[in-house]
């Protein structure tokens, strides 16, 4: 079938169905499941809900994916995860149940912590974790060799500059490029990660890590971000500071809405003043949450 005679299908479809289901909704003890089936499936919102610094779990129907959920360090200046967010996590409680894959951005313990990942990692024994090679090693570094949880890790050596990497993890399209850290030289070997995740080829969203605002990096890796919309991306709070950090996002990745994070913890409780502060959507207390349009 061409694409325009399934476009006229569709739509055919959708006219003829639209009085039945109103007539159906009318009379909601009249609706059969087989009618209900028969409709495509509207596109559907995603939701964000906000851990602490660059925690975030994106969930898209029953499809949910966790960024830097797990350290133990907020270094005087960052919150942490909350202890009843952490048990749920542990206990995979709603809306911490059945998540697909844990990505973590790079090995500094304001984004990643061994134990508590792989504690986590045991509790949900369905889950994949995507890494830069260094959090990786830190963990086969607490298993045994033929612990089958190092089955369920994949190690990411990337560069700045080295083309994306792509992973599939069920109906996940993961692809990542490596951005150095910001701080200079001081951070050069520090390998920061930036994840582009697509969910049920729907929603995509892009987390960032600590990347540094530098638009040489980012024009560099052009024709990925050229690739795909990004519907939400979740900047690091310096990107609506930093000269050309929102630069970097309006000329060179361009996504429908951001939310920053790695928000430091004196922005807790004062979230309004920070946001029209900075002139952007931020996250500052554990426990925020956005919905994530497809659109
Ligand atoms: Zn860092």
């Amino acid at each position: 079938m061409t694409a325009t005679k399934t476009i006229v299908w569709v739509a055919l479809v959708l006219l003829v169905q639209t009085p039945l289901l109103a007539y159906a909704h009318s009379h909601d003890t009249a609706t059969s499941p087989g009618a209900a089936a028969a409709v495509a499936e509207p596109l559907q919102n995603g939701t964000a809900y906000y851990l602490a610094n660059e925690g975030v779990l994106v969930k898209l129907g029953e499809v949910k994916v966790l960024f830097d959920a797990f350290f133990s360090n907020g270094y005087g200046n960052y919150s942490l995860v909350p202890e009843s967010s952490v048990a749920a996590l542990n206990a995979g409680t709603p809306p911490y149940d059945g998540i697909d894959a844990l990505f973590i951005s790079h090995a500094h313990g304001d984004h990643f912590s061994p134990e508590p990942t792989l504690a986590w990692l045991r509790a949900q024994p369905d889950t994949r974790l995507v890494g830069p090679k260094e959090a990786v090693q830190a963990l086969l570094a607490l298993v045994e060799d033929d612990d089958p949880i190092s089955q369920r890790l994949t190690a990411l050596e990337l560069s700045p500059g080295d083309a994306p990497e792509k992973v599939t993890i069920a109906d996940i399209d993961v692809e990542v490029v490596a951005i150095p850290h910001a701080g200079g030289k001081r951070m050069a070997e520090v390998r920061n990660l930036v994840f582009r995740v697509t969910l049920s080829n729907q929603l995509t969203v892009l987390h960032m890590g600590d990347a540094a605002p530098e638009t040489r990096a980012f024009a560099a890796q052009q024709s990925h971000w050229d690739e795909r919309t990004t519907h939400h991306a979740f900047p690091p709070y310096w990107f609506f500071e930093a000269p050309g950090g929102k630069r970097i996002l309006t000329n060179h990745l361009r996504p429908n809405h951001s939310t920053g994070v790695h928000v430091p913890a004196a922005a807790t409780g004062n979230g309004d003043e920070w946001r029209e502060r900075l002139g952007g959507d931020l996250f500052t207390d554990p426990g925020d949450q956005r919905t994530l349009s497809t659109q």
